[in-house]
């Protein structure tokens, strides 16, 4: 079983209820158990069009799924509540979920970058992952979540920017 945190995201329609029905999804998924959630917290829009507030939340899951079938899975629940594959890349979105850490693992693929390449300069990441398990170190960046918070908190980053990854 390996050990993984999922980035979860809404803003569109009724952002609760899809945060709720993602979860649910999550569990009942083959290979995956949801082993603990953070509080869900309301947070303004980092880069992309102009777009209403997110809700956001960080999942801790056990897999037997390979990272890639994860993705697989992730991308299917997506799409069974209604996000759109062709929707605006950072625009607005019923769910949005991404693979932030999986165990110790680095993967640098086109279609697939773990640890998620913007997690550390992201606080509605950060804050719920630190909230979850601040001693979890990042494998590339050699800090823990609590310190990335604590860095990002003392030293606001500049907007990422529409051509990063
Ligand atoms: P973002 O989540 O960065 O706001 P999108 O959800 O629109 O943007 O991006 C989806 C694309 O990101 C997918 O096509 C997927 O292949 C790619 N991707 C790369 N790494 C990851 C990851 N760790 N988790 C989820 N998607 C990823
Ligand atoms: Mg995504």
């Amino acid at each position: 079983m390996s050990r993984v945190f999922i980035g979860i995201g809404s803003n569109d329609g009724d952002r609760l209820e899809s945060i709720s029905s993602a979860l649910k999804a999550l569990g009942a998924a083959a290979g995956i158990r949801v082993v603990q959630m953070a509080v869900v917290s309301e947070t303004d829009p980092v880069g992309g069009p102009p777009q209403g507030p997110y809700l956001n939340t960080v999942a801790e899951i056990a897999t037997s799924l390979s990272p890639r079938r994860l993705l697989a899975t992730l991308q299917g629940i997506e799409r069974q509540l209604g996000r759109s594959p062709s929707s605006e890349r950072w625009g607005p979105r019923v769910i949005d979920l991404d693979i932030l850490l999986y165990d110790d693992r680095i993967i640098q693929e086109p279609d697939l970058c773990v640890p998620h390449p913007r997690m550390h300069e992201r606080r509605f990441v950060l804050e719920p992952l630190s909230q979850l398990v601040p001693d979890i170190v990042h494998p590339l960046l050699q800090k823990t979540a609590a310190v990335l918070l604590e860095q990002l908190i003392a030293q606001p980053a500049v907007p990422t920017s529409p051509l990063a990854l």
